[in-house]
């Protein structure tokens, strides 16, 4: 039956329900996946040995006739044994499997190549013990010889087999027509697509192996430097709100605060201003560290867009951050102009200073364009009620790595069809430069480089577990100077199985130990209203110590909190502590931050890396040569990383270089639909 890369392994004639079932859970579900599924490692078997050479150097393999076979129960019972012996036409060997009897049927009197080990024991002489085998065909073997594919696998499935279904697709699939313009492949030395893609499953020698690995590397690279580059111009060639520079609105703004601006809020805000004016729509990442103030660019874009007479949409992961921005957006907004200001979180919907009963007002509100400045969570959002708006200009995303890519489109498709409100996104990931080009393409990218003046690093400090007592001395010395502690646990509830501080247990001791002080409990479990009572009461001082998770490691901003305390640090990734420590050392009181670790796994180097990297590029770094992208980038999340099977984030030159081939690519060639192939897998790839 002829099939293509499209076609479900359920219609191919000889992959059975349950081996389908088994293959669905490597995500394998049709040939594309199946011959994209690429190995973990190589077994090098090396080249076939005769069997006198075999006996010498005691590993490898052998091409041999297998003259007689028989199995027995072994003295031990229990176990099968088949012997063999075979022949290379000069030598001949003894061959034992065990717990294989199926083997003399497909063995006997048969040309097999053979991989193993050779074995001397005195209850059965020297023998090869259990080598792989399989037999002599016209092909060449892909078992037992050279370079070997070893799968990731699961239960239910061997490595023959899954190498073996690959072997088949592999030849059998007539015509795999290469995407990638022959232009390219000529200039930049790259092999065709049909073989690298056996190549990287059978190669011949290492330099097969490298070769397909660049070819598919390029795919992979490519493919997404070209769609970021056509979604951005796609995005380019609708118009959006033209949003005139509101000068005097814009100074006043400026001037109500109680601090000058660093100098990057002033080139970015100044560059978002110019570009918003343009009637393109804009599509902006502001990347900035924690504490870099990046809220205070996103209200200058916000204010200026409203004294336009457009709506703003403000979106953030979490009840708390939207509840902190909402008050924030008042507190500095209300001084400059009267727009009217929402929130519209779980149950709670706010309206300038009011409370509206129910959600629907509120949603009227926003539709007949009496709310001007929305603000919310993902509830916005929700597939429910689909908001509506009279004017939408802009729309604000902070913490945007806690967003999937589709959620913003979610807000834009809303929109008209040639027209699209500015966008504007606020991540504290620290991304290496080159990586955010490429993995944000689509993006213009905004960085805020600086802290506000007069900050004080954090002094952080790590014990182990037994040296407690030291970080509340500490920590008691904070307390008395009136300053806030937090306390951070990996668990809300306690748990007998692992080791880890919980939430709930912490709390309880934390009362006893600072028992003059007044200590609260905050995470994921409790009520909305609940958390944002806390979190008020935390920021006016009247609790001390709030016992959190890491509920509170986005954009919560309380500056009179000076000290943290972080529970089995060990548990958190390196961008999450810098996260958790970004909450405090936000005035200008010198603030501390204890690490409490135990010793498991590579915790102690992890933690050093913490201690000695200065800024979040640096720990971003770190962190991605010890636990890779995945984490780091919350891009896992977004979809986009199933598309990287092969590129290691590590490879920026290689990134960096793919990047500018694609521009280049895009320069020469404006209309790509030239390239029918290339289109329709660019298609495929947005999709
Ligand atoms: P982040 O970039 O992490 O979102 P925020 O916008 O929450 O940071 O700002 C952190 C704190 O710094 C806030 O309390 C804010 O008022 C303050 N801040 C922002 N910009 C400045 C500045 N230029 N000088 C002093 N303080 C600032
Ligand atoms: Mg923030």
């Amino acid at each position: 039956m002829p099939f293509n890369l499209k076609t479900k392994l359920s219609e191919v004639k000889g992959i059975g329900a349950a081996k389908q079932k088994i293959l669905k859970k490597l995500g394998i579900q049709t040939i594309e996946d199946l011959i994209y599924y690429f190995p973990r490692t190589f077994e090098n078997r090396g080249n076939i040995l005769s069997i006198s050479q075999l006996k010498k150097i005691g590993k490898g393999c052998i091409k041999s006739h297998v003259k007689l076979i028989h199995q027995r129960r072994s003295y031990k019972k229990r176990i099968f044994l088949t012997e063999a012996i075979v022949s290379d036409g000069k030598d001949s060997l003894k061959v034992i499997w065990f717990n294989q009897p199926f083997l003399k049927r497909a063995l006997e009197n048969k040309q097999v190549y053979l991989s193993g080990q050779i074995n001397s024991d005195p209850s059965y002489g020297i023998a090869l013990i259990n080598p792989v085998w399989e037999i002599v065909k016209k092909t060449p073997p892909i078992h037992t010889q050279g370079l070997v594919p070893i799968y990731p696998l699961t239960e239910g499935i061997s490595q023959k087999q899954i190498r073996s279904l690959i072997w088949l697709t592999l030849s059998k699939i007539p015509s795999l027509k290469d995407w990638l313009p022959e232009e390219i492949k000529k200039q930049y030395g790259l092999i065709d697509l049909k073989k690298a893609l056996s190549q990287i499953h059978f190669p011949k020698n290492v330099k097969e192996l490298e070769q397909a690995k660049q070819r598919l590397k390029f795919d992979e690279l490519f493919l997404l430097a070209l769609s970021n580059k056509i979604i951005k111009k796609k995005i380019k060639e609708k118009s959006a709100p033209i949003i005139k520079f509101q000068e005097q609105i814009t100074k006043n703004f400026v001037q109500s605060l109680k601090f000058n601006l660093t100098s990057s809020q002033k080139r970015e805000s100044w560059k978002i201003l110019k570009e918003m004016e343009k009637g393109k729509p804009m599509n902006r990442l502001i990347i900035g560290d924690v504490g870099s103030g990046k809220t205070i660019v996103a209200l200058i874009a916000a204010l200026n867009c409203l004294a336009n007479g457009y709506q703003v949409v403000y979106m953030a992961p979490t009840e708390i951050l939207a509840q902190q921005f909402f008050d924030r957006a008042k507190q500095y907004l209300k001084k400059v102009t009267k727009k009217n200001i929402c929130l519209l979180s779980k149950n709670n919907y706010l309206f300038n200073n009011k409370k509206i009963k129910t959600k629907r007002t509120l949603v009227n509100y926003i539709k007949q364009g009496k709310a001007d400045l929305i603000v919310g969570t993902h509830s916005l959002i929700s597939q429910k009620n689909p908001l509506t708006f009279k004017n939408l200009g802009l729309i604000i995303i902070d913490e945007q790595h806690r967003f999937g890519v589709e959620q913003r489109a979610k807000l834009v498709t809303k929109e008209k069809k040639n027209f699209l409100p500015h966008f504007l996104s606020l991540s504290a990931t620290p991304i290496p430069r080159t990586l955010a080009l490429t993995l944000y393409g689509d993006i213009d990218i905004s960085y805020i480089s600086e802290l506000p003046a007069g900050r004080k690093a954090v002094i952080t400090k790590a014990f182990k577990e037994d040296e407690k007592e030291k970080a509340f001395e500490l920590i008691a010395q904070r307390l008395k100077n009136k300053e806030l502690v937090f306390i951070v646990c990996p668990l809300i509830n306690p748990s007998s199985k692992l080791e880890i501080r919980s939430v709930k247990e912490e709390y309880e001791n934390i009362k006893k130990r600072f028992s003059k002080y007044k200590v609260a409990i905050l995470h994921g479990k409790v009520k909305s209203e609940e958390k944002i009572k806390t979190i008020e009461n935390f920021k006016r001082g009247k609790i001390n110590i709030l016992v959190t998770t890491s509920l509170i490691e986005v954009g919560i901003d309380i500056p009179k909190a000076t000290t943290m305390l972080v529970e089995n640090a060990e548990r958190f990734g390196l961008a999450q502590l810098y996260q958790l420590r970004g909450r405090i050392g936000r005035n200008k009181k010198q603030a501390y931050c204890f690490l409490f670790y135990k010793n498991v796994g590579n915790a102690e180097q992890r933690i050093q890396a913490f201690l000695k990297a200065k800024t979040g590029i640096e720990i971003a770094e770190k962190d991605l040569l010890l636990r890779g992208p995945g984490e780091l980038f919350g891009y896992a999340q977004s979809g986009k990383s199933v598309k990287f099977k092969l590129i290691d984030f590590k490879e920026t030159e290689l990134i960096e270089q793919t990047r500018k081939i694609a521009n280049l690519f895009l320069k020469k060639h404006q209309d790509i639909k030239k390239f029918p192939l290339l289109w329709n897998k660019i298609k495929e790839y947005l999709k």
